[in-house]
């Protein structure tokens, strides 16, 4: 055992997936144990990215190809914290490398913000792309209007799931029990409310420029918050012109083009949400916002939105894990380029906070795993002969990637109609189809 490097990676997404390609790649006496606490790989490519952008699903071959490889290992269904503790797998493992992601809500700090019907994108996204923690949100549709608080690419995703027809999204993967609640949602008004202006958002063009092509609903903007071609700064980015362009066509559109409208207003920041008798949303305060060097300063001036729903999309952090340094206002782990301290490091928005592209992950991983190939020597740590014991005698039911494809294929299998699978939403159902010995 002496001679392997013994690696554990924590969260098998595409932080976690880079890291091992790169921690592997040319180097078979690298051994990578990936470990989730869910069954299933491949972490926000299944429970985050939208289930109408299927082609952005691709990459999982890619992460797929990585383990395949007789040196790395997928371990689902383990969770730290709850199967084994942080300080366990050090003393297995040469490094530790936490790849968790930042799947928790940032809290908008209002007051009303813990209302019924005020739901944090982590949770509406995961509820839409059957990640078993949110099976059971169950948002009730049947409202005439909802804030979509945020101008990011998240935002974008949540307005247009919920803008969508049945038929737009017939072919996607989306969870059956969000598409049986979508079908009869009686929305007639999205609203998408960025705090700063069009120059300012962090959506993308091609992601904008969708919202203004869908089947029912018509996306608007007011002309007079665009700014005239003679008031651009000079030194504009590509991707912003390009936003601006798919702004000023959708300020041509009329609200009676199509029966659902989609209204992108910009300069206002949410300030107080408001509850009905049950203490469910009913309405939101906004404050008109102005924009000093590049920052949104209240004016005071307040106006109110009658909606039923709102769904802050204005980042997600990191969950704390114990005994591991935490910073609070940046939420993510603290480190020093991925190093936390003695063989435990950290990667991907675990690392730097929730930006950046998937394929962003990649130079991140490949980062990481240079410095562990550099600084960190075999030194004789069980590995996963280690970690097989522990899971031997303490009877956990792990999840290998040899049972992982049996529950793939099984999703396959139940999809019709052009939707290239239909998601377990238990993990209960997951493993029973895995086990099925039990
Ligand atoms: P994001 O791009 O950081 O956008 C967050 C938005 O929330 C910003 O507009 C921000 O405004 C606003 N915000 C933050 N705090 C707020 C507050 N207290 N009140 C009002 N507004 C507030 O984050 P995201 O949309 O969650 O996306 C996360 C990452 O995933 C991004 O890198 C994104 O590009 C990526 N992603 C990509 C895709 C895709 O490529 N299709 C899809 C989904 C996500 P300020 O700018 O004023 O702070």
């Amino acid at each position: 055992m002496g001679e392997n490097l013994c690696v554990a990676i924590v969260g098998a997404g595409p932080a976690g997936y880079y890291t091992a390609e790169a921690l592997t790649k040319g180097h078979d006496d690298v051994c990578v144990d990936i470990i989730d606490r869910l069954p299933t790989p491949y972490g926000l490519i299944r429970a985050g990215v939208a289930p109408d952008h299927q082609s952005i699903k691709n990459v999982f071959k890619r992460y797929e190809a990585t383990n395949l490889q007789d040196n790395v290992r997928f371990v689902g269904n383990l969770s730290l914290g709850r199967d084994i503790t942080l300080i366990e797998l050090l003393d297995l493992y040469d490094a530790v490398i936490l790849a968790t992601g930042a799947a928790k809500d940032r809290a908008l700090g209002i007051d009303g913000e813990n209302l019924k019907g005020v739901i944090g994108s982590a949770c509406f996204v995961g509820w839409y792309n059957s990640h078993p923690d949110f099976t059971h949100l169950d948002p009730a549709l049947n409202i005439p209007a909802v804030a979509v608080i945020g101008n990011g690419n998240v935002a974008i995703d949540v307005a247009r799931i919920l803008a969508k027809t049945p038929e737009e999204m017939a072919q996607t993967d989306i969870a059956k029990h969000a598409a049986t609640i979508l079908e009869k949602s009686a929305i007639k008004d999205i609203y998408i409310l960025g705090r700063r202006g069009p120059l300012e958002g962090s959506f993308t063009p091609k992601e904008l420029a969708e919202l203004n092509n869908l089947d029912r609903c018509v996306a608007l903007v007011d002309p007079k918050q665009l700014p005239s071609e003679e008031d651009l700064p000079n030194d504009l980015g590509g991707g912003i012109k390009k936003n601006l362009v798919a702004l000023r066509s959708m300020s041509n559109n009329k609200p009676t083009d199509k029966p659902v409208r989609l209204h992108i207003k910009f300069y206002v920041r949410p300030v107080t949400i408001i509850g009905d008798e049950e203490g469910h949303v009913k309405n939101i305060l906004l404050e008109r916002t102005k924009i000093i060097d590049g920052k949104a300063f209240g004016t005071g001036e307040i106006e109110s939105l009658d909606v039923g729903l709102v769904v802050p999309c204005i980042g997600y952090k990191t969950s704390p894990i114990a005994d591991v340094p935490y910073n609070v206002s940046k939420g993510h782990f603290e480190n020093n380029l991925s190093h936390i301290r003695d063989h435990l490091y950290c990667v991907g928005w675990a690392k730097r906070g929730p930006t950046g592209t998937i394929g962003t992950n990649k130079p991140d991983g490949i980062s990481v795993a240079n410095r562990i190939l550099e600084e960190v020597k075999p030194s004789g740590r069980l590995g996963r002969v280690g970690l097989d014991r522990i899971i031997k005698e303490r009877d956990l039911e792990i999840i290998t990637f040899h049972d992982w494809k049996i529950i793939e294929a099984a999703e396959h299998a139940a999809a019709k109609n052009g939707s290239p699978r239909i998601k377990f939403t238990e993990i209960d159902d997951m493993i029973h189809v895995a086990h099925p010995e039990g």
